[in-house]
């Protein structure tokens, strides 16, 4: 067995072993890295991971133009910062956007959907670390945001995600996943009715942790190559 096919299997037994809802939890195979050549892509497919992850939207068509029309068979899930210019390159067949992280880049979302007639599954992209990176929207920021949000027609937010800090603290990493869960369920009562559904949190090196605090989708990428 190959490095992908073994990496699958463990983490589908991860999730098995660490999630309360293991059914619900879905696999996106971040495929970012140079590495990841089109065999690694292949290879993914025949183990039936179909949700591939990409944070630049050059490196995501390149990665489409390398699986030729295979690419149509993938959910491609847009996990990075998002620029405004870049929406249109990918608004006709991104199947869901994690990174929604400020008015603008929604409005401009919202904006080219409407175009194309669809209506773009985003996720909000929340900065929990306490760090002070442009990768998420600050908490507060965020509610404040939200009546200007609820009303794009052509965004349906499906839920959250978040990256946690970057420290080997596991109950710092821990909590972070816990608030973001608090969150979506204070959401889910106020002005959701419980619509929100998906919590994307954990990455290679913390997602039994994500698990364990109710991770829906978890996102993986070098620990699949290596
Ligand atoms: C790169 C990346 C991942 C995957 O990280 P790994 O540590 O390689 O598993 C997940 N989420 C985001 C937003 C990323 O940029």
């Amino acid at each position: 067995m190959s490095i992908v096919t073994e990496r699958v299997k463990e983490i589908q037994n991860d999730i098995k072993k660490h999630s309360s809802y293991p059914q619900k939890v879905k696999l996106v195979a971040v495929t970012k890295y140079p590495i990841v050549d089109k065999p690694k892509l292949e290879e993914l497919i025949e183990n039936e991971i179909l949700d591939f992850g990409e944070n630049r939207v050059q490196v995501l068509e390149d990665k489409r133009e390398l699986l030729g029309e295979e690419k149509n068979n993938i959910n491609w899930n847009f996990i990075g910062n998002l620029q405004k210019n870049k929406v249109k390159y990918i608004i006709g067949y991104i199947h869901m956007i994690h990174s929604v992280n400020r008015m603008s880049i929604a409005e401009e979302i919202n904006k080219r959907a409407k175009n194309v007639k669809r209506v773009i599954d985003v996720l909000i992209e929340i900065n929990l670390s306490g760090e002070d990176s442009k990768e998420g929207y600050e908490e507060s920021d965020f509610y404040k945001d939200l009546p200007e949000l609820m009303k794009l027609e052509n965004i349906k937010i499906k839920g959250l995600m978040t990256i946690a800090p970057n420290t080997d603290d596991e109950e710092k990493v821990r909590a972070s996943f816990r608030k973001l869960r608090e969150i979506k369920e204070d959401l889910n009562e106020k002005y959701f009715n419980g619509t929100l559904s998906e919590l994307s949190m954990g990455m290679s090196h913390d997602y039994k942790i994500a698990l364990e605090e109710g991770a829906t989708i978890i996102r993986v990428g070098s620990k699949l190559y290596s």
